[in-house]
């Protein structure tokens, strides 16, 4: 059996007082930001195809009692190529149909690189600006992507801004600087000795974290100044974000610190959960819902006494009821088989312990940057044995700046067998507390990386069994967001995918529970230059809609480049379909004499 050992003296790992009281005086903040005013949204009816023709009912609800379904055409090329003009659709086509060539997909890194030297540099961008980089990359900097983002926006369409710039990092530069910044000095003394779980430690074959990844870009940690570097960059895009109308940014946590502190976190995280799940099983409230396992308080004391933790009169303090659950952050030790207690956080090391402060006041400048500026800042979720930390750092933010409104929005990939217990903890948590919800969806990008590590460091796979399994846990996990949104209107998610299927599900949920689009509560992501046939008709129709919009220099963005051509391979359905809509769009501006078509906005 488990033996455990709970000690009361949390505020080491509890990130809200790393955080500090610094932090929660900016909460007020918040309230002097503009409120979304939910008439002014962009609408064009004519995009809607609406069963009852009475479209006006679902974009307001002021006077009607009996709500309108809408129903959107996607396959309506007209309204979903309509801020393109011709030249913009040719070029489409072509980019999607050079995907269809795995040699040209494969080598496409070296392909760019041969361009270079063979046309260079000047004609390279020229090329790159006529085809991949035109297609997927908005422009260099914040000044130069201001066109596209005001076309965008004049259809309906919003912008998440994106810095892409990333290191093109060799794999072994790579596994060198994840070993380095991976592995804490009280782990290197104790020579395996250290009682981590293998999931929660850097694994040399596994370190270039970028194997196997195609819709995510990563960071890999060289120093604090590069870290600020980071920051100050994030701090750009969001006051660029600023500048347009109910923005949104995006940051990773793996780009503001040493990650060998979200490693460490997520361990404790994970096995403080174990921990409960024990406890509740000592109540015979085992294989319940993550939720309805509310322990006994009573019982609880008993069990801990009987495991050894503690006398009675040591424990008493200990916990208060509405405390119960799985979101607790008591330090804990651990030690199944030994007999030892061992701490689950190893010392940090003073140099580290300012690294990992470092990094919680880089997350809080960027939050109060977001809050100034009106901006929501929302955090990507990145692989299983970082993301523990990551999502409850997020939490600790969204429990401080979201108390007016959702200016932290969290990410939850529902291809992870625990993903409906992580978004209902949360969603319940928020309620308790009286904070806005937020929330990302996706399915998620690290699914083969994730796979293949647990397969032979030898652990479980987190990942859904099947594509369906991880389809069901979407849906799911959208349902329980939507309900939440039902009964309190407090909650709110974006629903980031290019899954047709997934949209009309979330619109077909909107229409029974006659959620108004312009209620902003339902937002939908797709990246630039993929699946406009989703977003540019959900825009028309007043839905809230953004665009991830990548920017940065030609030479620089080519990793992100190449994860393009990669997910639009020929063979995905998303990308044969975009090809087939292109191709009707072009025939149709053809037979009826369009095919000098301007946008006019
Ligand atoms: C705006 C936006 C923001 C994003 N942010 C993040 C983020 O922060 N973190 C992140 O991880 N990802 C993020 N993604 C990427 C996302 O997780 C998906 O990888 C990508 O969008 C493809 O999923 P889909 O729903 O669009 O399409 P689909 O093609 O329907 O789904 C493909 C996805 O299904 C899952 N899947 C496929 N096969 C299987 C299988 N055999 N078993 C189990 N699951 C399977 C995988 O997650 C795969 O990526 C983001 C995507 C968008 C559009």
């Amino acid at each position: 059996m488990s033996y455990c050992k709970v000690i009361p003296a949390v505020a080491r790992v509890k990130p809200a007082h790393l955080f500090g009281a610094r932090l929660r005086s900016t909460a007020a903040a918040s309230t002097q930001h503009k409120e979304l005013k939910s008439d002014d949204a962009p609408l064009d009816p004519s995009c809607a195809v609406v069963e009852k023709p009475c479209e006006v009912d679902l974009i307001s609800r002021k006077a009607h009692t009996e709500r309108q379904r809408i129903s959107i055409d996607f396959d309506n090329t007209q309204e979903a190529y309509k801020s393109k003009d011709t030249l913009e659709l040719l070029r489409s086509l072509l980019v999607f149909k050079l995907c269809t060539f795995d040699f040209l997909v494969d080598k496409n890194k070296e392909l760019m690189d041969l361009s270079k030297k063979v046309f260079g540099q000047r004609l390279f961008e020229k090329l790159m600006k006529m085809t991949f980089y035109g297609q997927f990359v908005a422009g260099e900097d914040q000044n130069t992507i201001k066109p596209l983002i005001e076309k965008n926006q004049a259809f309906g369409v919003g912008s998440v801004l994106d810095y892409s710039v990333e290191e093109d990092l060799t794999q072994e530069e790579a596994e060198k600087k994840e070993m380095d910044s991976c592995v804490s000095e009280a782990e290197k003394e104790s020579h395996g000795m250290d009682h981590r779980e293998k999931k929660y430690k850097a694994h040399r074959q596994f370190g270039d974290r970028r194997g196997g990844v195609i819709s995510a870009r990563t960071y890999f940690y060289a120093d604090e100044a590069k870290c600020d570097h980071h920051m100050e960059t994030f701090i750009n895009c969001i006051k660029a974000s600023g500048d347009s109308v109910d923005g949104f940014s995006a940051i990773k946590m793996t780009a503001l610190g040493r990650p060998q502190f979200l490693l460490q976190f997520s361990e404790v995280l994970v096995k403080w959960r174990r921990f409960f799940n024990l406890l509740a099983a000592h109540q015979g409230k085992d294989g319940m819902a993550i939720l309805e396992q509310k322990l006994e308080l009573e019982q609880l004391q008993d069990s801990l006494i009987k495991l050894g933790v503690g006398a009675k009169s040591d424990i008493e303090n200990w916990f208060t009821g509405e405390k119960l659950g799985s979101s607790g952050s008591y330090e804990l030790s651990v030690c199944p088989k030994s007999g030892h207690l061992e701490p689950l956080l190893s010392k940090f090391t003073d140099e580290e312990e300012k690294q990992m402060k470092r990094m919680l006041q880089r997350m809080d400048v960027l939050a109060k940057h977001a809050v100034e500026n009106g901006v929501r800042l929302m955090v990507d979720a990145e692989q299983t044995y970082f993301q523990p930390a990551i999502s409850r750092l997020t939490l600790e933010m969204q429990r401080i700046f979201n108390r007016e409104k959702p200016n932290i929005f969290n990410t939850y990939q529902c291809y992870l067998r625990e993903a409906y217990d992580n978004v209902s903890v949360d969603v319940e948590l928020s309620r308790r507390e009286g904070w806005y919800f937020g929330a990302k969806l996706v399915r998620g990008a690290y699914m083969c990386q994730e796979r293949s590590r647990a397969a032979e460091i030898g652990y479980e796979d987190p990942i859904n069994p099947d594509y369906e399994a991880t389809n069901r846990m979407y849906h799911k996990c959208l349902e329980y967001i939507l309900e939440e949104i039902n009964h309190n209107r407090m909650a709110n998610v974006m629903v980031a995918s290019h899954n047709e299927d997934t949209v009309k599900f979330t619109l077909e949920k909107m229409n029974e529970t006659s959620l108004s689009p312009t209620e902003n509560k339902v937002y939908f992501g797709q990246l630039l230059g993929m699946c406009d046939q989703i977003s540019f008709p959900l825009g028309q129709a007043g839905f809230p809609v953004y665009k991830y919009v990548p920017y940065g220099p030609v030479n620089e963005v080519i990793p992100y480049l190449s994860r393009r051509a990669q997910e639009n391979r020929g063979f995905m359905k998303g990308s044969q379909r975009e090809r087939s809509l292109l191709w009707k769009e072009l025939k149709r501006r053809l037979f009826s004499g369009q095919l000098l078509y301007k946008p006019a906005y």
